[in-house]
């Protein structure tokens, strides 16, 4: 896959890099171990005034940021500058908050470990390569480097192909706040490039966001060089409508949660288990609000849904829904790519999917919802944790005992009660099962990329 920005509304190519030469590779991790020297010996407060800075200048450019976004991957710009703000937001929240997340603790009682003291503390660990996806270039890349780079380590980015824009400017973007040189390098490389640096021993650990076969790929180079990795990767969410939720409130909030960022986001959710008392007038008002959304130029602000980021993700995502459609599954709206130019796609709502289609099993990575109909909350539970994914989850109901039965459920790394999955910096992220390991953001974000040191004393 060539390093380069194609727009995804007109398939033009926009702008082509060059791949970073190997001897251009090894420099920027020397940078990044020459920055780590000077970054560990930095006070919390010294990181905190550069990440504020660095909030500062992504904030004050956030609209040419987030043209740049709907450039290269589709998203509309109102999303595109929502993006960039909340990728500031967090920054400052780190830089407000790293040093409490990373006060070590005393351990009670020394005296039983014949000692007159102990305790621990957390260290920064080196340079920490990042594998990122491009359906948030800016927001999945800030949500690892602001915490690790106020723990004092330092970041390798090897971004999407399709994104060497936004990668360019996140390059540059922690040194324009203050931080030093090379605290944050970002690799021009393909993924098959990906394994030699995960091998360097100047790369201490790695994250990665995106598929998992990418993430399983990583991990286990990284466990052969017996290296932490945290992995954030695909997901299939359900959304469950039991009759006490307010019907209303649900069918809005189910088009934002599956359509948001043109629907390539790993929360969105993807299945929707509808109670049978409320199904049929749920899946008509789902089917007409999904079908009114405007799909088009991600430019226009009356829009509501940009284009599908690249040609390959529109195929598969057409394909996921014609084998439904061919095995009996009905298409209630959307269902048919349009003609002409941009991988356009239209919100799509599919219904009488069952487990020989690969609609039931596999991600839909784009804005075609699933909807199924349940007898109760054990079957929308049956049905909900019946895949190999569990990222995220949303309930809704205004029954206390039911709410109780499906948080405790769902096998899934959130549940999101009468509302939809939103990352906040404020609240942990991750998955189960195959949708990744560890966690993001929050204090157990930054807790993923330090080395905890017990310390005792005689
Ligand atoms: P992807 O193909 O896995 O790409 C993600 C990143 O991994 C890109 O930088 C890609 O580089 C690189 N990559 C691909 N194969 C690799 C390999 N074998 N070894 C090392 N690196 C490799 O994923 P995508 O299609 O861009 O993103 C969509 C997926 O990401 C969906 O499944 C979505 O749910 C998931 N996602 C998860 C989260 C989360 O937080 N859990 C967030 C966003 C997206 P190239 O571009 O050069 O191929």
């Amino acid at each position: 896959m060539a390093i380069a920005t194609i727009n995804p509304a007109t398939g033009v190519t926009e702008r082509e890099f060059e791949a970073h030469t190997e001897a251009e590779v090894d420099a920027r991790i020397d940078e990044a171990v020459d920055a780590f020297r000077t970054l560990r010996s930095s006070t919390f407060a010294d990181r905190a005034g550069w990440m504020r800075a660095a909030a500062d200048v992504l904030e004050a450019e956030a609209e040419e940021v987030a043209r740049m976004l709907t450039t290269e991957m589709g998203k509309t710009l109102a999303q595109a500058r929502a993006e960039a703000l909340k990728s500031a937001k967090t920054m400052r929240f780190y830089a407000d908050n790293a040093e409490s997340f990373l006060t070590g603790r005393t351990i009670e009682e020394p005296e039983r470990m014949n000692a007159s003291g102990a305790y621990t503390r957390y260290e920064p660990i080196g340079p920490v390569l990042a594998v990122m996806p491009w359906n948030y270039p800016i927001w999945q890349v800030i949500r690892f480097a602001a915490p690790a780079l106020m723990a004092g380590n330092t970041g390798l980015l090897k971004h999407a192909s399709n994104v060497p824009q936004a990668a360019l400017y996140l390059d540059t973007l922690f040194e324009r706040g203050g931080f030093p040189t090379g605290s944050f390098r970002a690799l021009l490389i393909p993924a098959a490039r990906v394994e030699k640096v995960m091998r360097d021993r100047r790369v201490v650990a790695a994250t990665l966001t995106g598929s998992e076969p990418a993430g399983r790929s990583l991990a286990s180079i990284a466990g052969s060089e017996v290296k932490h990795v945290v992995l954030e990767l695909g997901g299939s969410d359900p959304f469950i409508v039991m009759p006490s939720a307010d019907l209303d409130a649900a069918v809005a909030t189910a088009v934002s949660s599956r359509t948001s960022n043109n629907g390539q986001a790993c929360i969105n959710a993807k299945r929707f288990l509808v109670h049978g008392d409320v199904y049929d007038a749920f899946v008509e008002r789902f089917t007409s609000a999904m079908g009114a959304l405007t799909v088009g130029d991600p430019t226009d602000e009356s829009t509501d849904v940009g284009p599908l980021a690249t040609a390959s993700g529109r195929e598969d995502l057409a394909g996921l829904v014609d084998d439904a459609r061919s095995k009996g599954a009905t298409v209630t709206t959307g269902g048919e790519a349009p003609e002409g130019a941009g991988w356009f796609y239209p919100p799509t709502v599919v219904t009488g999917v069952d487990t020989s289609m690969r609609l039931y099993a596999e991600e839909a990575f784009g804005p075609v919802a699933t909807v199924f109909r349940v007898a109760d909350a054990e079957e929308a539970l049956k049905i909900a944790n019946d895949t190999t994914f569990g990222l995220s989850s949303a309930v809704w109901t205004n029954d206390a005992d039911e709410e109780e039965r499906l948080i405790a459920g769902l096998t899934a790394g959130a549940v999101f009660v009468n509302g939809m999955s939103i990352s906040y910096p404020e609240l942990p992220f991750g998955g189960t099962k195959d949708s990744g390991i560890g966690r993001e953001l929050s204090i157990e974000g930054i807790r993923e990329f330090v080395s905890l040191k017990s310390v005792w004393r005689a």
